[in-house]
């Protein structure tokens, strides 16, 4: 039997995080209104329709698909794994993690397994065996840690278990750039230098690479919306109330306690408890008018790098595709050139030829992106020529289309269609600031800082999502929901369980 509803908590913002809080609380006896200015779940985990494609934008990989661990628990107990007609997700776990361009036409296989990746790395540069033998070691052990996220959970053994993932994750937090002088051979520093900026930690290579190596973190079948619409199916089946196309203006606050939100349509929803699962940014500024900042949350904004924003191009293929790759990073030369000014020498390719429900029978999604921080230029032009932004689109599919032809080749032919997204869009649909695809970036400081999730002089008010845990993440966003859950059940003194109830 569910537990009676004592307390009302608004939810602002139906991404991972805010459908994940809303889960657990309703589950746990809490009545939750989800507002959400999109009409659909998801948030940045989202897909679109186009001429009978379904254009994925978000999960590549997803922490947490290997069953009997904490984040498979988590995604289990949301219900994302679980299709609509009660079939599990399919999980695709490939042998490669991505096959990355570099200069002279050479290329790196990055294979999950850590072995092969060893003989790889040998084969581009055996001057090095002893630092790739340690790279290889030091992944093996990672991908060996369990990753704990079940927080509710406090026992010794668990206790010394967290030590010990901290321990093997200080390993892994030199900045890139710094941790690729160890090596000589200059494929190897290209390699490391080619996927993410050099003063992101080491870290966000090697969680990622270390996971593929025991099949933890693959593919769910049926893309990001899927995921999310799965997780929205349990929340309607709690009896949660989902709003969507509402866009929240405000916080509202009577004596230091957040009483509830005004949408930018006047509405005002009375709430025990506000949870802002929306960007960072906007609830600090806008939401709360800049009234409460703690230090940490100000230099956070004011001085940590973001992950990038995106030029996003969505191409139909209309044959199988399943002799191309279907992860790669290939090396443009002549680099691309975006119109915001940024320089383009590679950019990544998902050819969705494993996954067939994103387009028509016979035919393949297959999708380019390419980071940029410069998410005000493409406000600028979307704003004030809107003819200018729709041709800059066109012209920049066109190079794409160029560069994957003379990449694979047998794909110009056979495009029917095409669908570009910029920071514009991110930002028109999601209201992450500048459009960033994960919020604050993984580096030494930012991740060996946790940021408030609280404001100080304001209660019954909690933020949580990308913005608060840097690094970001669909584990970490899902993560977040159930662990503020777990704080207000502590705080109302009641028992948290993370299972649906009977
Ligand atoms: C291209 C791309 C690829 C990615 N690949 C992966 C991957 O493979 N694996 C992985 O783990 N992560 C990946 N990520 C990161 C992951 O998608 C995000 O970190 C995660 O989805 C963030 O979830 P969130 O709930 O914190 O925030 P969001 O998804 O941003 O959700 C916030 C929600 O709040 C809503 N909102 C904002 N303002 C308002 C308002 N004023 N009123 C009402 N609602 C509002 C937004 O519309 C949105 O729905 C990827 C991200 C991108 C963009």
């Amino acid at each position: 039997m569910a537990k009676e509803p004592t307390k009302r908590i608004v939810v602002i913002g139906a991404g991972i995080a805010g459908l994940s809080a809303a889960s657990y609380l309703l589950r746990n006896g809490y009545a939750v209104t989800v507002v959400e200015q999109h009409d659909k779940p998801g948030g940045l985990c989202t897909s679109w329709k186009r001429k009978g494609y379904t254009i994925d934008y978000c999960v590549h990989w997803l922490l947490g698909t290997k069953p009997g661990t904490e984040y498979h628990q988590i995604w289990e107990e949301l219900g994302a794994l679980t299709n609509k007609d009660g079939s599990a997700v399919p999980i695709v776990n490939a042998e490669t993690f991505s096959t990355i361009g570099l200069t002279g036409g050479e290329k790196i296989h990055l294979y999950g397994n850590i072995e092969q990746f060893r003989t790889e790395l040998l084969r581009l540069g055996p001057e090095d065996e002893k630092q790739i033998d340690k790279l290889c070691k030091s992944l093996l052990s990672l991908s060996k840690i369990p990753l704990y996220a079940l927080s509710e959970e406090k026992s010794l053994g668990k206790s010394i278990g967290r030590l010990n993932q901290m321990r093997h994750i200080i390993g892994h937090l030199a900045p890139l750039e710094e941790y690729a002088q160890r090596f000589s051979s200059p494929k190897i520093r290209e390699f490391l230098g080619t996927l993410i900026p050099g003063e992101w930690s080491l870290a966000s290579l090697t969680l990622g690479l270390s996971q593929q190596h025991i099949k933890g973190a693959g593919y769910p079948v049926g893309g990001s919306l899927n995921l999310a619409r799965n997780m929205e199916r349990v929340i309607k089946q709690l009896g949660g109330e989902l709003r969507y196309r509402t866009k929240v203006a405000k916080i509202e606050v009577a004596d230091g306690v957040a009483v509830g939100i005004t949408t930018e349509q006047g509405e005002t929803i009375d709430a025990d408890y506000v949870i802002s699962a929306a960007d960072g940014h906007q609830t600090i500024h806008n939401f709360l008018g800049g009234t409460y900042m703690p230090q940490a949350l100000q230099q956070a904004y004011e001085t940590y790098p973001l992950f990038p924003s995106s030029v996003f191009v969505a191409l139909g293929i209309d044959r199988d595709c399943s002799d191309l790759p279907h992860s790669s990073t290939p090396y443009l030369d002549p680099p691309m050139e975006l119109a915001d000014g940024t320089v383009v020498p590679h950019f990544s390719v998902a050819v969705y030829n494993y996954d067939d429900t994103l387009a028509p029978k016979g035919k393949t999604l297959v999708t380019v992106i390419m980071n940029t921080w410069n998410s005000g230029f493409w406000e600028g032009l979307a704003q004030t020529d809107r003819k200018q932004y729709e041709l800059t689109k066109d012209g920049i599919a066109k190079q794409v289309i160029g560069y994957l032809e003379k990449e694979f080749g047998n794909i110009k032919e056979h495009i029917d269609m095409v669908d570009v997204s910029t920071p514009h869009s991110v930002i028109r649909y999601t209201g992450n600031w500048k459009g960033s695809y994960e919020g604050f970036a993984p580096t030494r400081k930012t991740l060996s800082r946790p940021l408030p999730k609280t404001l100080k002089g304001l209660d019954n008010f909690a933020m949580i999502g990308q913005w608060t845990s840097p690094g970001g993440g669909l584990p970490t966003a899902a993560q977040d929901g159930r662990d503020i859950a777990i704080r207000l059940c502590k705080q109302d003194k009641r028992q948290f369980s993370g299972k649906l109830p009977q």
